[in-house]
C-alpha cells in the first residue's frame, strides 16, 4: 500500500501519516504546483502508488475526483478521521452537512481522498520526500492566461486561529470591511461571511463559511449577526470557542456558541475594536 499526497499542505500529511500507521503502508508527496489529473496518474503509476490523497481545497476537489474518475478509483471526500478497525482501514467522513458521521471503508482499501484541513493538525514528524511529478499524456486543456487573485493582507480563512464573521446584517460592503474586517485585524484573524452576506454582496465569495463555502474550525470564532442556520453551522461548529453576537435571543447561533452578546452589532463591535 502506497499513499501519494497532493501538495505539501501539513494536515494532508498528517492524514497520510496516520493513513500509514493504519494501513502498514507508505506514503510519498508531490507538488501540486501545474498539477493535472492525468500527471497524478502517470505519477501514481511509475512510483506504484495505491491511493491518493489531498487538501479538501477548491482545487484539490477538483483535480482528486477528476484523478479518481481515470483511475476508476473510489472517491472518499471531506475525510475527518482515520484508524484501522477490525484490522481494516476506516475512514470518517461527513454526511447531511455533518449531521451525521459515517465511517466508510473500501473494498480493497485503495480510493481517492480529500482531506479536510481542519480536522487534522500538523504532522507529528518529518513528512517524507517529495518526488518529482511524472508528465502524463494530458489532452488538450484549457489554459490559464492569468489570474486576478485578491491581495491577501489577512490569514487564509482555513489556517486561521482566530476568524471573525459576519452576517446579512453588516448591511454594505464597507461596513462589513470597517466592522468585521477590522475587529478581525485587532484580532490578527481571517474575516468570514454567511452565504446572505455574499449574495447581497456584502461580503467577496472567498469568504463564505459554510456547506457551500469554506470549513473553519479556529481557536477563536466570532459570529456577528448570524443567525446560525445548519448551512453556516456546518462550515464553522468545530472551532474551539464560539462567540455570538445578535438582537434576537433566540438565534439558533446560541445553541452553539460558548459565549453570547445579545446586542446591535453595530454597537458592540465598534466598542470591542476600541478597547481592544
Ligand atoms: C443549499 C444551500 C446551501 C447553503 N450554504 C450556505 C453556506 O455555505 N453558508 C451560509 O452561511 N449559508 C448557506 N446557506 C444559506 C443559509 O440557509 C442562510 O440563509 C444563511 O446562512 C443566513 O445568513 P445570515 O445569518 O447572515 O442572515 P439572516 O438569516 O438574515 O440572519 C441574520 C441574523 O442577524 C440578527 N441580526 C439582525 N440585525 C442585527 C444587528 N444589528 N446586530 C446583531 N444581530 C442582528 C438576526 O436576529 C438574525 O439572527 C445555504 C442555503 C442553501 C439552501
Amino acid at each position: 500500500m502506497k499513499l501519494l499526497v497532493l501538495g505539501e499542505v501539513p494536515q494532508a500529511v498528517t492524514f497520510a501519516q496516520q493513513w500509514a500507521a493504519a494501513t502498514g503502508g507508505d506514503y510519498v508527496t508531490v507538488s501540486g504546483d501545474g498539477a493535472t489529473p492525468w500527471d497524478l496518474v502517470a505519477t501514481m503509476q511509475a512510483l506504484g502508488c495505491t491511493s491518493l490523497a489531498g487538501a479538501a481545497t477548491s482545487f484539490g476537489r477538483d483535480i482528486l475526483a477528476y484523478t479518481a474518475g481515470l483511475l476508476d478509483l473510489p472517491m472518499l471526500s471531506d475525510v475527518l478521521a482515520v484508524e484501522s478497525h477490525d484490522g481494516r482501514l476506516t475512514l470518517t467522513r461527513p454526511l447531511y452537512a455533518g449531521n451525521v458521521l459515517a465511517r466508510v471503508r473500501t473494498r480493497d482499501d485503495r480510493a481517492v481522498y480529500s482531506v479536510r484541513t481542519a480536522a487534522f493538525g500538523p504532522p507529528a514528524s518529518d513528512s517524507a520526500p517529495t518526488v518529482a511529478l511524472v508528465k502524463g499524456d494530458a489532452p488538450t486543456l484549457p489554459t490559464v492566461l492569468s489570474l486576478d487573485a485578491p491581495a491577501q493582507t489577512r490569514p487564509e480563512l482555513t489556517q486561521a486561529r482566530v476568524v471573525v464573521s459576519g452576517g446579512r446584517p453588516t448591511r454594505d460592503a464597507a461596513t462589513f470591511e470597517a466592522l468585521i474586517g477590522g475587529l478581525a485585524d485587532k484580532l490578527g484573524g481571517a474575516a468570514g461571511a454567511t452565504r446572505a452576506a455574499v449574495d447581497a454582496e456584502i461580503a467577496p465569495n472567498e469568504l463564505q463559511v459554510g456547506q457551500t463555502g469554506k470549513v473553519v474550525a479556529p481557536e477563536l470564532y466570532i459570529a456577528a449577526g448570524i443567525s446560525g442556520s445548519i448551512q453556516h453551522l456546518a462550515g464553522m461548529k468545530d472551532s474551539k470557542v464560539i462567540v455570538a453576537i445578535n438582537t434576537d435571543p433566540d438565534a439558533p447561533i446560541f445553541e452553539v456558541a460558548d459565549y453570547g452578546l445579545v446586542a446591535d452589532l453595530h454597537q458592540a463591535i465598534p466598542e470591542l475594536i476600541a478597547k481592544l
